[in-house]
């Protein structure tokens, strides 16, 4: 039984869905809360430590609209988080014909659920500019578009920083670096109860409860018996002038599914464009917790602890393609902080958060599938609810345990994931940058 003095560890507490449920922990009361992590919070490698990401209403299915509006309403209104959301309104826009298809399908579904009221159908490219005036210059000809007045940008880092200050007022005790870095699990003597966690360093924490929420690492970290397939996806920035600043202050966030997605400047002038493509993937012989021998498993490199890694050469073709289309005007500006971010896809995109059924107190809390950081004023509660037992059964049953239910490197997206290993022009490490090696030999 869990109850208010309950010592809970939570693994990757520096991160989205971690500090999430810290937060919501402390909130209820709980008072030997650890969070631990490789970095402080917001960790330098978390997939939410990032200028911006989109927060938008999900109707993939059930499960994910409700998430989503109840985490509209928690950026809304909770003070915590209230300050990072900013409702530039968004616009999702394309000129494919399945992509159009698409939207097509988004507006039924909007329809369907009430919220048809909420979005406006654009079928001219007139009216995509009267909304998104930024867009004047760009090729849209036969483009159609939804524009939601809902939603907008999340300061994704800054709202995780907040957290992590909540944290410190409740009294949450941290280990970061290697006292925090997770490394195996202290097991009761018949090998079926998990009692703790070691950390790099060699320091044991024991527990009644351990949360591993260690996003695209989770499954290098422990057996999820390939049900989480780890995927980096990439971004660039540019710096704009402070007469480009006034034009694209307050841009909805501009969404192409066929091309990527651009967010207005932050207030440095810097605008995030990002590519859209299935991901990559970095398979490697490696051996997580629970596995009697090494096995193939996609493994993150991560831009924090590798801050020489930009992203690879065809990334940088199809950023510059989105921004030749959505952003024209800016094809010659010079692209900086190029970086891979990394994520843990699950077959159906529904999120892994359970009991891990070899180890009794043991629960993982990933499979956020790319598009879970809008969740993190909320994911947290239910997190908790899992651990209490009072989790809704359509949670449970969407986020159970479920090997060999799908491909996780395929995931729901349009094709498999390329492998790192094959594509050339992200990796700058001094000893094997070839153009670095010359011009050591060259002085
Ligand atoms: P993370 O936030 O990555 O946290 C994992 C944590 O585990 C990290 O802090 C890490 O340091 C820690 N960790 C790793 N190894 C260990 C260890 N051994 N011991 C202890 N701790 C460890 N989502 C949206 O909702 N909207 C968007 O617009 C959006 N855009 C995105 C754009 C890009 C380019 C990317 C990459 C992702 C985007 N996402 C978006 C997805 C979103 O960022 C993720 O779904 C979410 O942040 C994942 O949260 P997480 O808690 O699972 O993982």
């Amino acid at each position: 039984m869990l109850d208010l003095n309950s010592r809970i560890l939570i693994f990757g507490g520096g991160g989205t869905i971690g500090s999430s449920t810290a937060l919501h922990l402390a909130r209820k009361g709980y008072r030997n809360i650890r969070v631990l992590d490789v970095y402080p919070i917001p960790s330098a490698q978390s997939a939410g430590n990032d200028l911006n990401k989109i927060m938008g209403i999900s109707l993939r299915n059930p499960v994910d609209r409700q998430l989503s509006l109840e985490a509209e309403d928690a950026w809304s209104n909770d003070p915590t988080f209230t300050a990072y959301y900013h409702r530039s309104g968004r616009l999702d826009c394309c000129g494919s014909p399945d992509g159009i298809e698409d939207l097509e399908n988004t507006i039924a579904k909007l329809k369907d659920a009430g919220l048809g009221h909420t979005v406006e159908w654009l079928d001219t490219e007139a009216q995509i500019i009267r909304r998104v005036p930024q867009l004047a210059g760009s090729d849209i000809q036969g483009w159609k578009g939804i524009f939601f007045e809902q939603g907008g940008w999340l300061a994704a880092a800054k709202a995780i920083d907040s957290v992590g200050r909540e944290l410190v007022r409740h009294g949450v005790q941290f280990s970061f670096g290697d006292s925090g870095t997770f490394q195996s699990l202290i097991l009761s003597n018949d090998g079926k109860t998990c009692l703790g966690a070691t950390t790099k360093d060699g320091t044991q924490y024991i527990a009644d409860r351990v949360v591993l929420a260690s996003g695209a690492w989770t499954p290098s970290l422990v057996d999820l018996e390939d049900q989480c397939c780890s995927k980096a996806w990439v971004y660039a920035h540019m710096q704009l002038t402070s007469e480009e600043i006034k034009e694209y202050a307050d841009c909805p966030v501009v969404y192409n599914e066929d091309l990527g997605f651009f967010f207005e400047p932050d207030e440095h002038g810097i605008i995030k464009v990002c590519d859209e493509f299935p991901g990559f993937t970095r398979y490697k012989m490696h051996q997580p917790f629970g596995t009697p021998e090494p096995k193939s498993v996609s493994v993150p490199r991560s831009h924090a602890r590798h801050p020489t890694d930009t992203y690879p050469d065809a990334s940088e073709i199809t950023i510059n393609k989105a921004i030749a289309a959505l952003l024209p005007k800016f094809k010659d500006k010079e692209l900086f902080n190029r970086a891979m971010c990394w994520c843990a896809d699950t077959a159906d995109a529904n999120l892994l958060i359970c009991e891990h059924p070899r180890w009794k107190n043991l629960f993982v809390a990933t499979g956020d599938s790319g598009h879970s950081f809008k969740l993190l004023p909320i994911i947290g509660k239910h997190v908790v609810e899992l651990l209490e037992g009072t989790l809704q059964e359509d949670l449970r049953e969407s986020w159970r345990w479920r090997p060999g239910s799908g491909d996780a490197r395929k995931s729901r997206r349009a094709a498999p994931a390329e492998d790192l290993a094959d594509l050339p022009g992200w990796k700058h490490d001094p000893a094997t940058d070839t153009k670095t090696q010359a011009n050591l030999t060259v002085q």
